[in-house]
């Protein structure tokens, strides 16, 4: 209190820095925790660089098989993974794998292509259509590869892809172990960031899998026989045209009337 020069005329000058340093007190305690955390996760977080860096390409691949295996029925759908360019070109073709099951689109060049924005009538700014007979690569091609999600039926239940670390480690006990001998403090953590450095936590481009929605569920159904339409793909907007970060695009079809397809857009 003494340090503090009194003003007879406006209490406030005392009051107010009395007030600050009151509260400075009080948020100090949060403020160096904030540093403490922010310390131990940059500390664990070059650790786990580091370990991934130690991993041979053919233990990952291994591990991403591994998690594949984990399923007891084939999988609906899969993930484009690994590392690809950024197309400027707002052109994203993928060849859709003839392994998803119950695909009529199986085989098919996928093309998402990127028309423009028109506010007016709000339009979806990506155009999807098949080129057939066209062998063209997939323009994401270049070290990616598809991951298979486990599908697993358990008991009654309806089943449905697995798409969590904590199951992957609780299904496989050598994969568990060999994350805990890597690192005994977060082995979970560090199997998250190896399956999000290989790729798989990105997610950009889904086919045949259920659809990943940022704001809104909207289900889509088939004009003709009014059944739920199947997604075809959903594919990330940077991945088509860097003006198109935080959207989601999504192709829908009926498995009975191929032909018969809708599109949606979402944004964060
Ligand atoms: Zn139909």
């Amino acid at each position: 209190m003494c340090c503090i020069p009194a003003s007879p005329n406006d209490p406030a000058n005392a009051i107010v820095p009395l007030v600050l340093t009151a509260l400075a007190l009080i948020a100090l305690p949060q403020v160096l925790r904030f540093v403490r955390m922010l310390r131990n996760l940059i500390r664990s977080h070059a650790a786990m660089k580091a370990v991934f860096e130690s991993l041979t390409p053919d233990e990952l691949l291994q591990m991403v098989s591994r998690v594949e295996a984990l399923g007891n029925e084939p999988s609906r759908g899969c993930l484009l993974i690994g590392k690809h360019p950024r197309p400027a070109t707002g052109r994203c073709s993928i060849s859709i794998p003839t392994e998803i099951p119950d695909f009529p689109w199986a085989g098919s060049m996928l093309t998402a292509q990127f028309v423009g924005w028109d506010k007016q009538s709000l339009r979806n700014p990506v155009e999807f259509s098949f080129e057939k007979g066209h062998q063209t690569s997939t323009t994401l091609s270049a070290g990616a590869r598809f991951f298979w999600p486990p599908f697993r039926r358990d008991g009654k239940k309806r089943g449905g892809h697995v798409l969590s670390v904590d199951r992957y480690l609780k299904l496989a006990p050598d994969l568990s172990a060999r994350m805990a001998e890597l690192c005994p403090d977060q082995p979970a953590e560090l199997f998250d960031y190896i399956l999000n450095r290989v790729g798989i936590g990105s997610r950009e481009v889904r086919l045949g899998l259920h659809p990943e929605w940022q704001q809104t569920y909207r289900r889509h159904t088939c004009p003709e026989c009014k059944r739920p339409m199947r997604l075809i793909a959903q594919i990330t907007g940077s991945a088509i045209h860097k003006r198109l970060s935080g959207g989601e695009f999504y192709f829908f079809g009926c498995v009975t009337h191929p032909q018969i397809t809708a599109s949606d857009q979402d944004w964060d």
